[in-house]
């Protein structure tokens, strides 16, 4: 059997309440709309980490209620990517799931997760799915003029798949409130165009929220799924890419300029590779891209205080890393 799960799989026990149908979880749904209590929801793709712990905290502290999805979107992995794979920890997240708590507000007790939803492929895409976009059937959502730049020019068609599971996690939760992470920002962006677009009231755009990437204390590589990929020594050179953004933004507020600030990141990324290779470890640059955060369209020169996001992708190994920084204000993106 394929490691997607299916409706009658056994799942560990949990003492938060765990919903694999859409319509289970629409009749929890109208008691809490019944009940007048807002709800925040958190979309992950399981794997769980600090990363997704602070949305979730985030959710936590700021609503009555709160639904954490746990969905390995086969719509969003290239036939080529690492669906088959992807971490699937399960026991691991039901168990940081419990523990996660934060005060109730003016009472002695504790929020906790209301519930946990872990639809199948089955009821997310009624009309089937196929990672191959031109066997595709069915009814997907494209945000036309923002999918194509930064982390989309190198995965076509990822953010069809996202924009259209995002749609359906929406559609069941009908979230007050929801919280994505800056670590993965176009996404966070488009989905807020999304929301705009498609005339969205659960949740209203201004309503999903982007919160800060967590990252490791020690060296700053971005918390990720992915990171449980890295092998020790591959682990020792990850955080080269959250260096050689830092490179980049200060040769950008030095030298104002997109093509020399990237030409000096890649000079340093090099660096870090040559150390990396005498450690036995391939790194690979994807790319560095400069982008202003409504078109998305390539910045070339600075303007003082206007913000840009850096991002960038890598290879270590095996494994693809993503990260970004927002140059300049980042107000109104991130919050
Ligand atoms: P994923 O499970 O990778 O699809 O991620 C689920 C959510 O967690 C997305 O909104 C991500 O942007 C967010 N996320 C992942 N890693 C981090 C991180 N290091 N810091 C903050 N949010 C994160």
């Amino acid at each position: 059997m394929s490691r997607l799960l299916a409706a009658s799989v056994t799942l560990p026990t949990s003492t938060i309440p765990i919903f694999r149908t859409v319509a289970s979880l629409r009749e929890w749904r109208r008691k809490a709309y019944l009940e007048q209590k807002s709800v925040g929801f958190v979309a992950t793709m399981g794997a769980l980490h600090d990363g997704h712990i602070s949305l979730l905290k985030h959710s936590l502290s700021r609503n009555d209620l709160t639904v954490l999805s746990i969905f390995v979107n086969p719509a969003q992995f290239a036939p080529t990517e690492d669906l088959s794979t992807y971490p699937r920890t399960l026991e691991a997240d039901l168990a940081l799931l419990e523990q996660t708590k934060v005060p109730e507000p003016s009472t002695e007790s504790e929020r906790i997760t209301s519930a946990i939803f872990m639809p199948t492929v089955q009821d997310m895409y009624p009309s089937g799915i196929t990672q191959d976009v031109s066997g595709q059937k069915g009814t997907f959502i494209e945000v036309k003029g923002y999918g194509h730049q930064m982390e989309g020019g190198s995965r076509p068609g990822f953010f069809r798949g996202v924009a259209t599971v995002v749609t359906k996690l929406f559609n069941a939760v009908e979230p007050t409130d929801t919280y994505f992470g800056q670590k993965d920002i176009q996404q966070g962006l488009l989905l807020r165009r999304m929301c705009r677009d498609l005339l969205l009231s659960h949740p209203e755009p201004g309503h999903l929220h982007i919160m800060p990437t967590v990252r490791s204390p020690v060296d700053g590589l971005a918390l990720s799924s992915r990171n449980a990929y890295l092998s020790p020594n591959d682990r020792k050179h990850a955080s080269s890419l959250y260096a050689t953004l830092n490179v980049c933004k200060d040769a950008w507020r030095d030298l104002r300029d997109k093509n020399l600030a990237i030409e000096k990141a890649l000079a340093y990324l090099k660096e870090r590779s040559s150390a990396a290779e005498a450690d036995g470890v391939l790194i690979k640059p994807d790319y560095i891209h400069m982008n202003d955060p409504d078109t998305f369209d390539d910045v070339q020169t600075y303007e003082e205080g206007k913000a840009v996001i850096l991002s960038g992708a890598m290879w270590v190994g095996k494994t693809r890393l993503i990260d970004n920084i927002i140059l300049g204000n980042a107000e109104g993106i991130l919050g």
